[in-house]
């Protein structure tokens, strides 16, 4: 069995960047699995000699895709357990119900993990898209607008108030694009396109630290391929460059 072991949130691996296996559970895994019904096991660790922390993000760029994505619901689970332990209702310690659900003994409440779903959007002029880079970002690259979805609205509204917000843009032909888990913590983002319509580019001072159309032969830094933003700024490339040969 697969063995998601992590210290420190850091996902423990072989010395040859592999998901060590086991023939049972480790005591107080949480066993769990994806929609392949494979069973793996999640746990925190101590540790060992044989294997080494990296960083889940970085997993992407070792593991095969199914073995990071695994990773990724491992991480949530060992998250979620340690984060909701007591009901938010009566103040009563949560019991284990399902793989993904908890119990409230004393005000019989269920409860499942709670995820932020955030929009992400790609918006095109032509063969430019927008770039900015946000206050939060690790590092030197651009992104695309993204935010988190508000009580009361739907993501297509969600993506206009937040084109809106971070650049005072109009934009039409909202297109959804994908979605992926996001798991640093509790995340699920939902890639979309937009089309610019009107409006001066003015950012966003408090959350954007630049930004700008960039030419789609000419970009800046953009993020790694474990993102939602570089699939999404990708194949709008791709779509691009095969329509003009
Ligand atoms: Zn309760």
């Amino acid at each position: 069995m697969q063995h998601y072991l992590f210290i420190d949130r850091q996902l423990l691996l072989t010395a040859d960047n592999k998901v060590p296996e086991m023939a049972q559970p480790c005591d107080g895994a949480v066993i769990f699995s994806l929609d392949d019904g494979i069973r793996c096991a999640a746990a925190n660790s101590q540790g060992s000699k044989e294997l080494h922390p990296v960083e889940l993000r970085a997993s992407y760029d070792l593991l095969p895709l199914t073995d990071y994505l695994r990773a990724g619901k491992a991480a949530e689970l060992l998250y979620w357990n340690a984060h909701h332990r007591y009901c938010g209702r009566c103040g009563a310690e949560l019991e284990p119900r399902t793989e993904i659900s908890k119990w409230c003994p004393q005000c019989e409440t269920e409860l499942w993990p709670q995820l932020s779903p955030a929009i992400i959007v790609l918006i095109h002029r032509d063969d430019k898209i927008l770039l900015v880079r946000s206050r939060t970002f690790r590092g030197n690259y651009y992104g695309l607008v993204a935010g988190f979805v508000e009580f009361g609205e739907s993501l297509e509204e969600c993506v206009r108030r937040e084109i809106k917000e971070e650049t005072q843009l109009e934009v039409d032909n909202i297109r959804y694009f994908g979605s992926q888990p996001w798991p640093y913590p509790q995340g699920l983002m939902i890639g979309f396109t937009a089309r610019y319509k009107s409006g001066q580019l003015r950012l966003q001072d408090d959350e954007l630290a630049a930004g700008g159309w960039f030419n789609i032969h000419n970009m800046p830094l953009i993020p790694k391929p474990l993102s939602m933003a570089r699939k999404l700024i990708d194949n709008y490339i791709k779509e691009m460059t095969s329509d003009n040969q």
